[in-house]
């Protein structure tokens, strides 16, 4: 930024400036978040309710992303980042509308299905013309983009009147690519349908979409090397409070020893970390878990699951569900980059937890604990907040983008730079 050299991001008055330049930069670019968050500054909260807080929160913290973005020249980087996150939405899609909502709602056990076939006809169709379009991206991806493309083709066929323009030529080009694959497929061959005109293509797209339904739910139920790690199959647990950890008998050993699976076991070699962290589209998937209960002030993960009398209660295990002991915004955090501003997501954390190094998925879950999902797995918060700090560490000049967020940052009212 012009006037502004490196040694002046570590001088408090340079600093006290420089928060000033953001303010007047916010008052330019959108005087109604700039009204709002002048108003918080100056009460600190005092005359805001929670929700009120959060919404000034997530409404400035892209303008405070942005301006950081300037100030370290880190656009590319950041509208990559962006992009990534758009990138992967279809998987999100694809998870939300057809596996939870249509396919496992269908198929409760596979019992009934030819998973052979089944897998076997939609490995032919991903290696028709039909996904042809789709062949640079992952598996995954490919067949979420393969899928949402083809609901959207199957509404748009239910919906017409008359099928012409852009709407049959896609039903054209399902039909063609079908006739072919179907030669080489018995299961295709028999279920679906042989259609010569582009006005019975609806039968075709319904035909393929059930077939992709019985796929959906072999792959789930019984998951084959290719689909193991796909977060669109994934549906969280149930949880069983007095079996959190499955144990196994061990063969040979008296009564009352125990072991875990051995597949998840992770051997120590070395001093080097043994835990993956997760990906980016494993990030993701948390964070589209997360329904960003700070919108109904219900965010326990970060305040706390209170009983009527506002006091934290405890889970059958008798541990007090206080949640994170410091207060982090975590479901203000998410919608953030859940949006694709893992920037202004870090930017977030960094007001209550700045040394956020030093805490995420290995130290503690207190949050976890309090998340609003009481019966079933709950977000893994840990993980989706070292997934945005490491995102944000591999930018250009990540360690300082957030070094920096620990000494400047507007959103922590009560302390905005160093005084
Ligand atoms: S992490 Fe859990 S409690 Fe927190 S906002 Fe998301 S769903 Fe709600």
């Amino acid at each position: 930024m012009p006037g502004y050299t490196y040694t002046d991001l570590y001088d408090p008055l340079r600093l006290r400036e420089l928060f000033e330049v953001f303010r007047t930069s916010l008052r330019e670019t959108d005087a109604v978040v700039s009204e709002r968050y002048e108003r918080y500054l100056k009460s600190r909260g005092a005359d805001l309710t929670l929700v009120e807080i959060s919404e000034v929160i997530v409404d400035t913290a892209p303008h405070v992303a942005a301006f950081i973005v300037e100030l370290f020249q880190v656009r590319d980087e950041h509208g990559r980042m962006r992009r990534a996150v758009e990138d992967e939405s279809v998987v999100f899609v694809f998870k939300r509308e057809f596996v939870v909502r249509r396919a496992l709602k269908r198929f409760r056990t596979t019992t009934e299905v030819d998973a052979e076939g089944v897998r076997a006809a939609v490995d032919a169709l991903m290696r028709s013309p039909l996904g042809a379009p789709y062949a640079s991206l992952d598996t995954e991806r490919a067949m979420a983009s393969f899928v949402v493309g083809l609901m959207n083709l199957d509404r748009g066929l239910r919906a017409a009147t008359v099928i012409d323009g852009t709407l049959a030529d896609d039903a054209r080009a399902v039909v063609d690519a079908l006739r072919d694959a179907s030669s080489t497929n018995a299961t295709l061959a028999t279920r679906i349908p042989a259609v010569e005109s582009v006005d019975e293509s609806a039968s075709v797209a319904n035909a393929l979409l059930e077939l992709l339904d019985e796929w959906v739910a072999v792959e789930h139920y019984s998951p084959s090397v290719q689909t193991r790690d796909w977060v669109s199959l994934k549906l969280p647990h149930t949880l069983d409070y007095a079996n959190l950890v499955e144990l196994r008998t061990v063969a040979g050993f008296p009564a009352g020893a125990f072991m875990g699976p051995p597949e998840t076991y992770r051997n120590r070699d070395g001093f080097a970390l043994t835990d993956a962290r997760y990906d980016h589209r494993h990030v993701l998937d948390e964070v589209h878990y997360c329904i960003f209960c700070h919108e109904r002030d219900k965010d326990s993960c970060s305040k706390g699951l209170l009983d009527k009398e506002a006091l934290p209660k405890r889970n059958p295990l008798g541990i007090v569900l206080e949640g994170c002991p410091l207060d982090e915004k975590i479901s203000e955090m998410h919608v953030l980059k859940a949006r694709g501003d893992g920037l202004a997501a870090l930017a977030v954390i960094t007001i209550d937890n700045p040394l956020c190094a030093g805490t995420g998925h290995r130290i503690c879950n207190d949050c976890m604990k309090a998340c609003i999902y009481q019966k079933q797995e709950p977000v893994n918060i840990p993980q989706a907040e070292t997934g945005v700090l490491t995102e944000i560490l591999a930018y250009p000049f990540g360690f300082e983008i957030y070094a920096f967020l620990t000494r400047w940052n507007p959103l922590n009212v009560g302390c905005p730079y160093p005084r």
